[in-house]
């Protein structure tokens, strides 16, 4: 079946080739076929149905490159510590943070994390998102980290069934096991990396659950060698490397991140020059997530405008997740990084279009041309900016994965 979708006001894409320069095609239509895009301003001819986008903005399909999407429980309580001008530490120490996410995805069922991560993930849909990286780290012991991963795939066969694509993979798992240490381990550090190394990363290689590794590098997190440790497990195992790295301290994680051939570098709000130079000799994707310094109520963003001036494809990310990031929305991400990280428009869209796919091995979206995936959203708006423009303001009326409109049907 060929679709139409005509009375376009902008269709806004990043342009071929180009790593940030943007076309946008004013009146025009995009047809599907098959899934894909099969023509840009062919109108109606050859279409057996035709849609009309009442002269909205019709953008690419974002890529959600950093997410936590499936975690038991929330920390509304937390609200009030916080109220209360306690500290992340403090909030740590009152059974709060990570480790109280980690008690509530245990005793969740996989079948009640199954529904908390429709939800957050329907959260992104509903604003523009179609794939998704997602990270476990809320088990941090066997059985939970499976269950996380299980739930995750769960959680992608769930899209499948929605566009009848069961070709295209749209939540990338990722295992987090060096998150934090498992309550088991408590003072037994190194009992634990051993653990989560050797016996449970091997056992997911196997049974291919995850398709990246990630670590916390951070003080009284996990350090350097333990980082090391995982890039020869992940290398051993084909997996790709993801590192949380200079979030809240700059420890030369960039430059580690560059040395092992990471994939991507996640946060670096607090990486220097020296980082970001070899960020650009060895071709790891830096990956930025504003949302967390102001979720944690931080004020030093990423320097994006010298990763971009060094050349590198910056992307954008939400990094959602229960306490540090809770957003699920890249059009907010966006409005921060416009305001907070000096980054313009075209760049915006790109660093949550192309640039995420490429930080995802991606090459059949992030583009609205001929032959891509037919993933892309349709906005009540007159210029595409608007997205990034107000806070939380606009919303898509239709977000289309594989040419099947999926925005509603999920929950
Ligand atoms: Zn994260």
């Amino acid at each position: 079946m060929t679709t139409a979708l005509v009375n376009i006001g902008q269709l806004v894409t990043v342009r071929p080739g180009s790593v940030w320069e943007v076309d946008v095609r004013q009146d025009t239509s995009l047809t599907v076929q098959n899934g894909r895009v099969s023509a840009v301003g062919a109108g109606t001819s050859g279409a057996q149905k035709t849609i009309d986008a009442e002269g909205g903005v019709v953008l690419p399909g974002f890529i959600d490159a950093h997410t936590h999407l499936v975690f038991g429980g929330n920390r509304c309580h937390e609200l009030a510590w916080r109220c209360e001008g306690k500290s992340y530490q403090e909030i740590a120490r009152l059974g709060g943070g990570i480790q109280c996410t980690v008690r509530d995805t245990r005793a969740a069922s996989e079948e009640t994390l199954l529904l908390a991560g429709i939800q957050h993930l329907t959260w992104g849909l509903r604003r523009g998102t179609t794939t998704w990286e997602s990270k476990s780290g809320y088990g941090l012991d066997l059985e939970n980290e499976l269950k996380l991963l299980f739930t995750i795939h769960r959680l992608e066969r769930t899209l499948m069934e929605a566009t009848g694509d069961r070709a295209t993979r749209r939540v990338f798992p990722t295992f987090l096991g060096l998150h934090a240490i498992g309550p088991e381990h408590t003072g037994d550090r190194s009992g634990y990396i051993e653990f989560m190394l050797e016996e449970v990363l091997p056992m997911v290689a196997r049974a291919e659950l995850a398709t990246s590794v990630d670590a916390f590098i951070e003080n009284g997190y996990f350090g350097h060698d333990d980082a090391r440790r995982l890039a020869s497990k992940a290398r051993e195992h084909g997996l790709a490397l993801r590192l949380h790295v200079d979030q809240l301290t700059d420890a030369g994680g960039a430059a580690l991140a560059a040395e092992l051939g990471a994939v991507t570098a996640d946060h670096l709000e607090q990486t220097g020059p020296n980082g970001i130079q070899a960020l650009a000799k060895s071709g790891t994707i830096p990956v930025l997530l504003p949302g967390s310094v102001l979720g944690l109520g931080l004020n030093k963003y990423p320097d994006a405008r010298s990763m971009i001036e060094h050349g590198l494809p910056v992307v954008l990310a939400t990094d959602f997740n229960p306490g540090s990031s809770p957003t699920p929305s890249l059009p907010f991400v966006m409005a921060l990084a416009v305001r907070q990280m000096r980054m313009t428009p075209e760049e915006c869209l790109a660093a949550v279009t192309t640039n995420a796919a490429r930080s995802l091995g991606l090459e059949d979206r992030g583009r609205l041309v001929k032959g891509q995936l037919a993933d892309f959203s349709v906005w009540p708006i007159s210029d595409w900016r608007e997205v990034m423009t107000w806070f939380d303001g606009p919303t898509p009326n239709s977000v289309w994965m594989s040419g099947v409109q999926v925005s509603g049907t999920l929950g």
